[in-house]
């Protein structure tokens, strides 16, 4: 399986994953166009989407859709809550025919996805665990903290794409509102970097190749910061540490 974050912040997220057989997305917060774009980036077309599965209702992660479904008819795979929360220019968008409301796991062509709950203010955020032959990927996106009940379940992947929004104490620093401050550090928003390596210490086992790191904050994070912190906490110099930006999509990463 083929992984490339396309882009990631809070100024939209998409993220491609591809077998031989299959195409989808995680989250699409970009344009058709802005998409094409950035997979011409890495020599890679985009000629084929079978499905766009959703975290969440966010515009940063689902802006994207009314121009996707000008050119492509994907199923959409989202949580009833979560489509219930769109906005209705973007519910429009989307054929009834694209809709797949799931409750639980679900496959699309030869990946099986087991969609799990994090904890962010939105109706109903979700993270997914995906599976490809034997190997795993784990993708968290936006979430204040990640309940300890799920290290079992998400532990022993092999690529995990993985929140890390905020260094503290570039947060603090930015001219942010405090309530705004408050609801990113706070147990409904976003992942620090320090919060992040925290998690990813107890998730990861030997046969943990990569983490790309997802929505690093352009104004409270930079990938220096983010290294720094996640050097700290992690001492494995086996891992491969892939840093996803706003503008630029990722490598390809291969599973
Ligand atoms: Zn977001
Ligand atoms: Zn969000």
């Amino acid at each position: 399986m083929k992984i490339i974050v396309l882009g990631s912040g809070s100024k939209g997220n998409c993220t491609m994953y591809q077998t031989p057989t299959t195409t989808f997305f995680i989250d699409c917060g970009f344009s058709h166009r802005d998409i094409r774009l950035r997979l011409e980036q890495r020599q890679m077309e985009f000629d084929r989407l079978d499905a766009i599965i959703i975290t969440h209702e966010h515009i940063d992660h689902v802006s994207g859709l009314p121009s996707i479904y000008k050119f492509h008819q994907p199923m959409l795979y989202i949580s009833t809550k979560t489509y219930q929360s769109l906005a209705t220019y973007i519910k429009q968008a989307i054929p009834t025919s694209c809709l797949k409301l799931f409750e639980a796991e679900f496959e699309i062509g030869d990946v099986f996805i087991e969609p799990f709950e994090v904890s962010h203010d939105a109706s109903h955020p979700l993270g997914y665990r995906m599976t490809h032959q034997s190997k795993c990927v784990v993708h968290s996106a936006d979430t204040g903290y990640v309940p300890r009940r799920l290290f079992e379940q998400l532990q022993g992947a092999d690529v995990y794409v993985f929140e890390s929004n905020y260094d503290p104490e570039l947060l603090l620093d930015t001219d942010r509102p405090f309530t705004l401050k408050q609801r990113i550090i706070g147990n409904s928003g976003h992942l620090s970097n320090e919060q992040s390596a925290l998690v990813l210490r107890e998730l990861i086992r030997d046969n943990t190749h990569t983490v790309i790191f997802i929505h690093l904050s352009q104004e409270a994070n930079t990938v220096h910061h983010a290294k720094q912190t996640h050097q700290q906490f992690i001492v494995n110099e086996k891992l491969c540490c892939v840093y996803s930006t706003q503008d630029e999509p990722t490598e390809v990463i291969l599973l």
